[in-house]
């Protein structure tokens, strides 16, 4: 793809407007149903921008995405249901690799919502060494018959489809003998079991996989391919963590650092001090840094497939939304100590920063930025070798055949 492909033009800038004022002549999404207003959405090609035309995209450049965001937001659309996050990952991996059959089937309902998607990628040997997964596929016909276990699997007790990674050929080196699928998560042999978080909730599981038959259609990329596809879902979703997808904050003092800002407007004056106040300015600048530099990517990255840039985004992420959440309960005081409900149960949807749940379930659930979506032990990794260009680290595993690596 040339460099061109990436810069808005006036004409695409132009082709948006008209898809946007075609769109809302039509449908007002104050008088629909999410549901309702998103399929149109997504019939105007304004689901995904940089798609191809019918399959929700224009084929222009994804910075104008923002652009269908704001529009849209003004006419009154509600926000993204959190829980359909996943859609960040899938949509552009199934458009960049999926059959044209498995694009038009999937595509429309994982944006309106009405099919909702998980992400079976981890197993409990093989987290960061990913490549290094255990779950088998055996081609049976036109079939593939799954044998496995996954975890730590976000919102699978509410999935409908799961973005699976599988082992098909353990003659091979670990990142050639694996294949992608897209799994109807209420086939049978599919059981999903919660695990129980620092905040009481389950928010996420274990997959169990017992001789769950996979149509060869619902592959997704080709037989041994599964580790060129799975980058496509990783490298989305430390953009869509990281808010480089035009997930993130809007505009300058939105997104988890209003919490504090809110906090401090609401400290009385004669307790305020100048070291909270330091400490707020502090963090307030980190967030501007990256609000702006998330921008400044998503204009840049390629179609569909963000580069390993996106794990600058990821990691800076990470550490500062923990960095916020922990001044909010710093400033709250002995208050900061109770407050998070601990029972036990079963999200429908989620909420990662406090914003909606507290400040006290946010500063617990945002342990979890820093290992969710890849590590920030990893993200230095990539950073450190892809982007500066510094020597790897040994990989002994690399070259041999996937089932002679010693494993626990
Ligand atoms: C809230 C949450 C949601 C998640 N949701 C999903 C999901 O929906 N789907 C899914 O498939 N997975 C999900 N995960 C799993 C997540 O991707 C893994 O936890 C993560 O990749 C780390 O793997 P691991 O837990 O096996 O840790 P390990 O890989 O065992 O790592 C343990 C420690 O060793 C460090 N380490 C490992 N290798 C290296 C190295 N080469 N160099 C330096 N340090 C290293 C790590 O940084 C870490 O500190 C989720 C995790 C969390 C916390």
């Amino acid at each position: 793809m040339s460099d061109t492909a990436n810069t808005v033009t006036g004409n695409e800038a132009a082709e948006i407007d008209s898809a946007l004022d075609a769109l809302l002549a039509d449908n007002d999404p104050k008088k629909m149903s999410y549901e309702d207003f998103r399929g149109a959405q997504y019939d105007h090609g304004l689901a995904w921008v940089y798609f191809d035309k019918g399959f929700g995209g224009l084929g222009v450049s994804p910075g104008l995405q923002r652009q269908v965001d704001v529009r849209i937001r003004e006419a009154g659309a509600s926000p993204m249901k959190a829980a359909m996050f996943f859609m960040h990952l899938a949509g552009p991996t199934i458009h960049t690799h999926g059959s044209e059959e498995t694009k038009q089937r999937l595509l429309r309902p994982m944006f309106t919502g009405e099919e909702r998607w998980c992400q079976l990628f981890s197993e409990p040997g093989a987290g960061s060494d990913f490549a290094g997964l255990a779950t088998r596929a055996v081609k049976d016909g036109d079939s593939w018959i799954v044998n496995g276990q996954k975890v730590w699997n976000t919102m699978a007790h509410l999935g409908d489809w799961g973005m699976l990674v599988t082992r098909t050929d353990p003659e091979m080196p670990k990142h050639r003998g694996m294949t992608y699928f897209a799994v109807d998560m209420k086939s049978q042999g599919v059981d999903v079991q919660p695990l129980r978080q620092i905040t009481g909730e389950a928010e996420f599981n274990e997959v169990f996989l017992t001789d769950v038959e996979i149509p060869d259609t619902n592959r997704i990329g080709d037989v041994g391919d599964g580790w060129r596809v799975s980058l496509t879902t990783l490298m989305n979703e430390r953009n869509a963590i990281g808010g480089g997808s035009g997930g993130g904050p809007p505009k300058a003092g939105s997104g988890p650092v209003s919490i504090l800002l809110k906090m401090w407007k609401e400290t009385p004056d004669e307790q305020r001090n100048s070291v909270t106040l330091d400490r707020i300015m502090r963090l307030y600048v980190r967030a501007e840094a990256q609000r702006l530099t998330n921008i400044r990517a998503g204009q840049n990255r390629r179609k569909g497939n963000p580069g390993p840039e996106m794990s600058i985004a990821k990691l800076a992420f990470a550490e500062l939304n923990q960095d916020l959440l922990t001044a909010a309960v710093d400033m709250m005081g002995m208050a900061g100590q109770v407050g998070c409900d601990y029972t036990f149960r079963r999200p429908e949807d989620l909420s990662v920063d406090g914003s909606e749940t507290g400040i006290q379930h946010g500063f617990l659930r945002v342990r979890a930025n820093s290992i969710e979506g890849g590590t920030s032990e990893i993200m230095r990794n990539i950073l450190g070798e892809q982007v500066l260009g510094l020597p790897g680290e040994p990989r002994l595993d690399k070259d041999i055949p996937w089932i002679e690596v010693p494993r626990s």
